[in-house]
C-alpha cells in the first residue's frame, strides 16, 4: 500500500506518485502543500514560473519531515537559459524553498524557437556537478530536443515531463524514452478538467467496478503504465482520494481500454509555439 519507488538513470530514486502544484496560489500553497504532506505524499512538483515556491518551502520547513524523506522538483524557466541567469534561478529558487538542493532540476521548455536548450542543459549539468540537485531532466522535449541533448552533452536526462493523459497517450515519446533510460513524467495526467475524461466509458466501467472514483481509476492508469504522476487539487479530500490509490489494481482488459482513448487529444501548449 506504499507509493512505488523508481530508479532514475543516475542511480537516484524517485517517488512514483507525487503532487502538483501548477494553478496553487501562492498564499494558499503553505496549506495546501502541508495538507498532501500530512496525507503522505513526499513528492511535490513545482517550478519557479509557478510563484509558490516559498509557500512549498513554508509547508517543508513546518512538516518536520527529514529532508531525505522527501523528493523536490523545480523547474527553471524559459527566459533563463544562459548560463549565467540558470545559476542565478537555482540559487533564487532553492533560496525560496529554504533548501540547500532540489532532488530534481528541469528545463521547463525547449522554447525551440531560441534554440538555446542545449546551453540551458549545459547549464544544469553544472548545477548538478555543483550538488544544487541531485538529478537533472527536461520538460516538454520533443525527440528532435532529445536527440540534440543526447549528441551534445555527457548526461542523459533522468526524466522527461511531459503532457499525457488517457486521450493524449505520447506513444513515440514514450518509446525513445525507454529506448534512452529517460523515465516520463505525465503532466496533466487527468486532462487539467478539460475534456470530459471521467465520462469515458472505459473510466466510468472500471471506476463502478472497483468501487472507486474515476479520478482514481486514471492515476492507477499511470501508475500501472509505469508513468510518474503527481496530480493537482486544491481540495483536501481530492489530495487524499488521489492518494489512495494502492488498494486495487485494474485489469489488463481495463487498461488495454483505456489505451484506446488515445485520440491526440492535447490540452496544453504544443512545445513548439511555446518560445
Ligand atoms: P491535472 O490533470 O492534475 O488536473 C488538475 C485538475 O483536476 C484540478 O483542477 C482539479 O480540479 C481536478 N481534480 C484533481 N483531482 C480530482 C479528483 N479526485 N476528482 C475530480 N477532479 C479532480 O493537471 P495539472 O495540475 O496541470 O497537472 C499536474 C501537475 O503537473 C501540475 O500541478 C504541475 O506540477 C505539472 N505540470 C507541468 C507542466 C509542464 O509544462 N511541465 C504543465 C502543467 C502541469
Amino acid at each position: 500500500m506504499t507509493v512505488p519507488i523508481i530508479t532514475l538513470n543516475d542511480g537516484h530514486t524517485i517517488p512514483q506518485l507525487g503532487f502538483g502544484v501548477f494553478l496553487v496560489d501562492p498564499q494558499e500553497a503553505e496549506r495546501i502543500v502541508s495538507d498532501a504532506l500530512e496525507v503522505g505524499y513526499r513528492h511535490i512538483d513545482t517550478a519557479a514560473i509557478y510563484k509558490n515556491e516559498e509557500g512549498v518551502g513554508a509547508a517543508i520547513a513546518k512538516s518536520g519531515i527529514p529532508r531525505d524523506e522527501l523528493f523536490i522538483t523545480t523547474k527553471l524557466w524559459n527566459d533563463r537559459h544562459q548560463k549565467a541567469s540558470a545559476h542565478a534561478a537555482i540559487d533564487e529558487s532553492l533560496d525560496k524553498l529554504g533548501l540547500d538542493h532540489v532532488d530534481l532540476y528541469l528545463t521547463h521548455w525547449p522554447t525551440p524557437g531560441k534554440d538555446d536548450y542545449l546551453e540551458a542543459w549545459l547549464a544544469l549539468e553544472e548545477i548538478k556537478a555543483a550538488g544544487k540537485t541531485r538529478s537533472i531532466g527536461v520538460s516538454n522535449h520533443q525527440v528532435e530536443h532529445l536527440e540534440k541533448l543526447l549528441a551534445n552533452s555527457d548526461t542523459v536526462p533522468a526524466v522527461n515531463q511531459i503532457e499525457l493523459h488517457p486521450a493524449f497517450a505520447q506513444r513515440e515519446l514514450r518509446t525513445f524514452g525507454a529506448e534512452h533510460g529517460i523515465h516520463i513524467e505525465s503532466w496533466g495526467p487527468l486532462g487539467q478538467g478539460k475534456y470530459d475524461l471521467f465520462g469515458e466509458q472505459a473510466v466510468a466501467a472500471a471506476a463502478e467496478a472497483h468501487g472507486v472514483t474515476p479520478a482514481q481509476v486514471v492515476i492507477r492508469w499511470h501508475l500501472q503504465s509505469g508513468l510518474i504522476v503527481f496530480p493537482k487539487s486544491n481540495s483536501r479530500e481530492r489530495i487524499a482520494q488521489n492518494f489512495d490509490v494502492f488498494g486495487f489494481e485494474l485489469s489488463a482488459d481495463e487498461i488495454a481500454a483505456i489505451d484506446a482513448l488515445d485520440s491526440g487529444k492535447r490540452v496544453g501548449s504544443h512545445p513548439d509555439e511555446v518560445n
